[in-house]
């Protein structure tokens, strides 16, 4: 039986394991399916591909896209071509967004007396700098105890040096996703603050926009996997899970983690696993 976890980060976005390092994890954690899904680049796929073959391990090609409206909304993208020029484009142009925030809020971060050394951390970073590489700078120079520290104290929504990202409506990527032949499915469902009864009509709206599936066996969900495994199903989404690895820190979740109370993993996967297939 597949054993999946199809949402992690390498190094191309904000991890900081390299994608050849996240499959010696992989097997290591008796996962057979997996999908790095870097942060709005598909700059890792290629290695994750040799390493996946490798190690005789089966993987899909993906990618997370942030989107921003009055809420944060994170679609994945599964089977993913990392060459497909239109794609490449919207992420490069994303890359530039993401680089001038980053600055911005360096400068806040400086300005109110943290010294940071903005360059040495961007040069040090793969492509999709963003929050968690301020974060990390913040936690090694000493100013807070760990990242979610950062976050709450100084650089998530409502803080001083908090910039806001241009608007991208995820109805946008969830349609760009299947022009381009790959499977949209609405990341972690449990980290979107929204009222319930203003939740299911978006996702409603997603699905006619071409959303395929919902994340439901992700860390943040935990408490309501029953909920939303059945809301995927009566709604004929796929169901897919991740742990959202990103360094094995206790903010993310570890590989393989949900497979455990992810009765149905094996089939899920697989059925994703077609999908992605019969799209290409
Ligand atoms: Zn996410
Ligand atoms: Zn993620």
């Amino acid at each position: 039986m597949m054993r999946p976890d199809l949402h992690m980060h390498s190094t191309a976005s904000d991890g900081t394991c390299t994608p050849y390092e996240l499959a010696r994890l992989v097997q290591r954690a008796d996962v057979t399916l997996f999908s790095v899904t870097d942060h709005d680049t598909m700059t890792g796929i290629p290695e994750a591909i040799d390493a996946a073959y490798e190690r005789g391990l089966a993987f899909i090609p993906g990618v997370e896209i942030s989107t921003e409206g009055d809420e944060e909304v994170h679609i994945l993208g599964y089977g993913v071509k990392y060459n497909d020029p239109v794609l490449t484009a919207f992420f490069d142009q994303m890359e530039q967004e993401r680089i001038k925030r980053f600055r911005t809020m360096g400068k806040r971060l400086i300005e109110q007396g943290y010294e940071l050394p903005l360059d040495n951390i961007m040069s040090s970073a793969g492509a999709s700098i963003g929050r968690p590489h301020l974060a990390r700078a913040l936690v090694a120079a000493g100013y807070v105890q760990n990242t979610q520290e950062a976050f709450q104290k100084l650089i998530g929504k409502g803080c001083y040096a908090y910039v806001p990202r241009d608007y991208l409506a995820a109805s946008k990527a969830v349609s760009l996703l299947r022009e381009r032949g790959a499977v949209p499915v609405c990341a972690h469902p449990g980290l979107i603050r929204w009222p319930i009864e203003k939740l299911l009509p978006m996702i409603k709206a997603w699905q006619d926009a071409g959303l395929m599936g919902i994340e439901v066996y992700h860390p943040a969900n935990k408490d309501n996997y029953a909920m939303w495994d059945r809301l995927a199903r009566e709604r004929r989404l796929l169901v897919t899970g991740g742990s959202d690895y990103h360094d094995g820190s206790p903010g993310h979740g570890l590989i393989g983690e949900t497979i455990p109370a992810w009765r149905t993993a094996g089939e899920d996967g697989w059925a994703l696993f077609q999908a992605v297939r019969q799209k290409n």
